[in-house]
């Protein structure tokens, strides 16, 4: 790959500036030869007036701006490939599209500026390296730069390294903020569309977690048919299965879990009122695993993470147990003493046993010292989780 130093004044990146509000993308500068957001590039995210707002300020205090880089595609043509943020802001506030506020707290366009500051804005050089390669050492290199202010997040990356139609319509329907949809999804997923955390989201699903094989392999589809009908599938099913909202339910596994369960028949008014139910129980510590609980049966209480007996009703009803099995010469295990083994009668350190609940936690047995028993671990294990 070969690289050149170059410096452009922010004035010759900026002429032909062109912004697609709609899309919040800048898309030309360097009178239309640079190509600013290329389809593998990430959405503009500086338009938050702080980040583009600095960017404008560093060039009007001479702070250094950074480096660019400026991948060349033909005689006389370049795209960014790296500082695609800081031109569009740049551009933006040149353009008249972005203001800032002034050391006096004043509002200012440039526009409004003296001719001097103007000057100084657009006189701002930046430093750039040129590079010229195959498009796969660009794509690699382009995966070990990402240095901008805001690091590129993996699914940026990986939007960069497999660029090309599939992405473009992927982003178009997952990475879009106007989809009416969006709204729905974010009951199941977390995360920032225009940071492609939806998109990120979807290719796991499909791909069940092999997401960079699926994007090689789809790389040159003209299509996502497959991934927005998996897709769906998934969120129609969460639909009709819980039909109420909660907001644990952001950033499950969904994908996983519909692999799992989603050829079991639930009666979805039983399933409300068991959620119901385990949102009401104040033994249940964790309440992100009360659906795969339910989906699963309701058989793996782990997923729970009931709450269990503190250090001093363990010891209090050690005492106690202790106590009244040495007056009738019994084990302090209550089920080693009605055995038949040689553990009749042994007497049990603290430390060899463990606290279990007489009445199951399952069928609504409580977390209360009455409700506590001491067990050898050999007798408790077995009780398990039943
Ligand atoms: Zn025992």
């Amino acid at each position: 790959m070969e690289t050149t130093l170059r410096t452009y004044t922010v004035g010759e990146v900026c002429k032909g500036f062109v912004y697609n509000e709609l899309e919040g993308k800048g898309l030309y500068g360097l009178s239309g030869r640079l190509t600013i957001q290329p389809e593998y590039q990430r959405n503009y995210i500086y338009a938050d007036g702080k980040k583009d707002v600095a960017v404008v300020q560093s060039a009007l205090h001479r702070y250094p701006l950074g480096v660019f880089y400026f991948n060349k595609t033909g005689a006389d043509r370049w795209e960014v490939l790296d500082g695609q943020q800081r031109i569009t802001s740049l551009g933006r506030f040149v353009t008249g599209k972005l203001g800032i506020i002034d050391d006096n707290d004043i509002p200012q366009y440039f526009s409004s500026m003296s001719a001097e500051l103007q000057e100084r804005i657009l006189e701002t050089p930046l430093l750039v390296y040129e590079c010229e390669g195959t498009e796969d050492e660009i794509r690699k290199w382009f995966e070990t730069v990402n240095i901008s202010g805001v690091p590129l997040n993996t699914q940026e990356l990986l939007n960069a390294v497999y660029s090309g139609e599939f992405v473009t319509l992927a982003k178009q329907e997952f990475s879009n903020s106007q989809n009416a949809n969006v709204q729905k999804w974010s009951h199941f997923i977390l995360g920032a569309v225009n940071r492609q955390d939806y998109l990120a989201c979807a290719l796991q699903w499909v791909s069940r977690d092999k997401v960079k094989e699926y994007m090689s392999l789809h790389r040159r589809d003209t299509n996502i048919d497959e991934m927005k009908r998996y897709f769906n599938s998934v969120i129609d099913w969460i639909d009709s299965v819980f039909t109420e909202v909660e907001k644990e339910m952001r950033g499950l596994e969904w994908g996983r879990l519909y692999e799992t369960y989603h050829n079991q028949p639930y009666d979805a008014a039983e399933v409300q009122q068991k959620v119901r139910q385990l949102y009401g129980d104040p033994y249940v510590k964790n309440r992100k695993g009360v659906f795969e609980y339910i989906l699963g049966g309701c058989r793996d209480k782990r997923l729970l993470d009931i709450r269990i007996f503190d250090e001093a009703t363990k010891r209090k009803v050690y005492q106690r147990q202790t106590a009244e099995a040495s007056m009738h010469n019994v084990s302090n295990c209550p089920l080693c003493a009605i055995g038949h083994e040689a553990n009749r009668q042994k007497m049990w350190k603290l430390s060899d046993m463990e606290a279990d609940h007489v009445s199951a936690w399952s069928l609504g047995g409580e977390t209360s010292i009455e409700n506590c028993q001491m067990l050898c671990k050999t007798h408790n294990r077995a009780k398990g989780n039943r």
